[in-house]
């Protein structure tokens, strides 16, 4: 019996490590294999009708007619459409910098689950029936080597897990870029232009010829890093390549 308690307590102890004992936003207390209490769960701005159908801009206020989307404009994206989940708001960009900066690995559980919301939308239907594989966005070798984990392969997984769909590391980043954020929306395809390839798993893909595949990352601001890893695997063969992300930046 002590030594049963013994046990559970060292167990208890490991599952601390593993998962915050507190919410990621708030100072709720949490049951275990959670990151994030129910209530900052509900409270995160989901992205509601109306947006942009192509790159899942938000547009404001009430709409009369037909909206030119200010950035889709002028240049079309290599995914079909792209679906992000969440609004950009301090707390969902807090949850991304947890994961990504603060190097909280265990977060990726909640923004996998918060990513497979993705597929309430009834575009998306057919990608759960056939089977479509998540295809996470890649880091260059350096950088995957400095963070020790790739953000949207870690997101991925969570959701294969959820989902049971595939992951297939599909792309591999053969060029290391400038970061984009300090970039223009023009001037992002162009330092993206040849940063990705196929793996050979990718080959096996697109020989494969799926009804459809989903790229995956955790933020979408212009749609540059999606919109080109899509456009390659769309080279290899792929016919249909759409696009998820947790949060439209
Ligand atoms: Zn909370
Ligand atoms: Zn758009």
């Amino acid at each position: 019996m002590v030594i049963s308690r013994a046990f559970w307590n060292a167990a208890e102890r490991a599952l601390d490590l593993l998962y915050p004992a507190c919410c990621g936003l708030c100072e709720e207390p949490l049951r275990a294999g959670r990151a994030l209490c129910d209530r900052c769960d509900a409270g995160l701005p989901r992205l509601d009708e109306p947006f942009c159908d192509h790159c899942g801009q938000p547009f404001f206020g009430l709409l009369d007619g037909m909206v030119e989307c200010p950035n889709c404009e002028g240049r079309s994206l290599g995914f079909d459409f792209a679906r992000p989940v969440l609004r950009r708001c301090d707390e969902s960009m807090a949850l991304i910098h947890q994961l990504k900066y603060q190097r909280r690995v265990y977060m990726a559980r909640e923004l996998g689950r918060l990513a497979a919301e993705a597929f309430c939308d009834e575009r998306l239907a057919w990608a759960l029936h056939e089977r479509w594989p998540l295809v996470p966005v890649p880091l260059h070798r350096a950088r995957q080597y400095h963070r020790e984990f790739n953000q949207a392969a870690e997101i991925a997984r969570a959701m294969r897990d959820l989902t049971g769909l595939p992951v297939c590391h599909a792309l591999k980043r053969v060029r290391a870029t400038r970061t984009q954020t300090a970039l223009h929306r023009g001037e992002r395809f162009a330092n993206l232009k040849g940063a990705f390839e196929l793996t050979r798993a990718g080959r096996r893909l697109a020989a494969a010829k799926p009804p459809g595949v989903i790229v995956l990352d955790d933020v979408l601001t212009t749609g540059s890093t999606l919109g080109t890893c899509a456009l390659a695997l769309k080279r290899a063969g792929c016919r249909k390549v759409t696009a998820v992300a947790v949060v439209r930046g």
